[in-house]
């Protein structure tokens, strides 16, 4: 298949929103950075040339200034806090899980309030009060005290659980993590997308990509500028700030659920 091919679709399913008159809402999510790398640079290269704003998961403990002064120079990289030290607390065998169920509620939510003073402290106005949990789990029972502690939003993966807070989570992963660990077969990438669309077109929440800039592979890059060629096209595609959303979702919130 050549790649015109496996893009077309999506090509055609943008244009349905156009002919709805309708926009389809992406966001993008980045995880793991810490500090300014070739492949950091090549992210905010990236999504800078195509002025898609991302939101980069910083892991607090790790992080320092060097990363503030990298940021300086791209407007479009907003910061949410990527749980504290991206460290398992999981017995042997279980999933990994820094916010988990194993540690007390109160040291578990000290590191979450240490995390978000310490990017707050470093980013300034470019960090946003958003939970991005390590490997994408945290115990519910800690869900109704993220506002208590200072978050205005969460994101994890998959499809949203009603909450006490704004939930914007992703929902497309480009990573193979469990197979060749570089980048999923574009094909079936563009078909998850198309997926993720048309549910958005019913339930208006958008698509979420996940991307980890780290591993990235030159598939990996290469997908993603397809996909931000193909969404600068029309006008049918728009690429949500995560301050949009979390404002947006925050009304949504059902107070005293979890
Ligand atoms: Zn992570």
């Amino acid at each position: 298949m050549t790649s015109d091919q496996i893009w077309q679709p999506l090509v055609e399913e943008l244009a349905r929103w156009q002919r709805a008159d309708r926009k389809a809402e992406f966001w993008l999510r980045d995880d793991d950075a810490v500090d300014p790398t070739p492949a950091l640079d090549r992210l905010l290269d990236l999504t800078g040339q195509f002025a898609i704003p991302v939101t980069l998961a910083v892991i607090p403990a790790l992080t320092d200034g060097k990363l503030v002064a990298r940021l300086d120079e791209a407007p479009h990289a907003t910061v949410a806090i990527h749980g504290w030290a991206h460290r398992n607390h999981a017995p042997e065998g279980q999933k990994k899980q820094e916010l988990d169920p194993h540690r007390s509620r109160e040291a578990v939510l000290d590191d979450l309030a240490r995390g978000l003073s310490r990017i707050t402290g470093l980013h300034g106005a470019r960090a946003v009060p958003m939970l991005v949990p390590p490997w994408n789990r945290i115990d519910a029972s800690l869900i109704s005290e993220l506002g208590s502690i200072g978050f205005a939003a969460l994101s994890v993966y998959g499809p949203p659980k009603p909450a006490s807070l704004a939930v914007i989570n992703s929902n497309v992963d480009i990573m193979d993590w469990h197979g060749t660990r570089g980048c999923r077969d574009h094909g079936i990438l563009v078909q998850t997308i198309i997926a993720q669309s048309r549910r958005a077109f019913d339930d208006g929440e958008p698509v979420g990509l996940l991307t980890h800039h780290l591993v990235h592979d030159e598939s990996a890059w290469l997908f993603l500028e397809r996909l931000f060629t193909v969404t600068a096209r029309t006008e049918a595609c728009a690429w949500l700030p995560i301050r949009t959303l979390v404002r947006r979702g925050a009304g949504r919130a059902i107070p005293g659920k979890v």
